[in-house]
């Protein structure tokens, strides 16, 4: 199974995660991005363009 992670020592909370992703990524208590799910395949969704959506490059995915 794939596994998404989010530094949130990086994550400046922008929002466009769980705007784009709203399935794999929720709003954390501080308005940072936490992973809810890291099954993206089942969703249609592209590995790379996850990873590129956010600016700050605190997306990783282990596949
Ligand atoms: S796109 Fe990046 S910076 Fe924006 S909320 Fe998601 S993880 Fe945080």
């Amino acid at each position: 199974m794939p596994q998404i992670i989010v530094d949130k020592n990086k994550c400046i909370g922008c929002g466009s995660c769980y705007a784009m992703y709203p399935e794999l990524f929720a709003a954390d208590a501080d308005g940072k991005s936490k992973v809810i799910s890291s099954d993206y395949q089942t969703h249609g969704y592209n590995k790379e363009e996850i990873i590129a959506v956010c600016p700050v490059s605190a997306i990783s995915v282990k596949d």
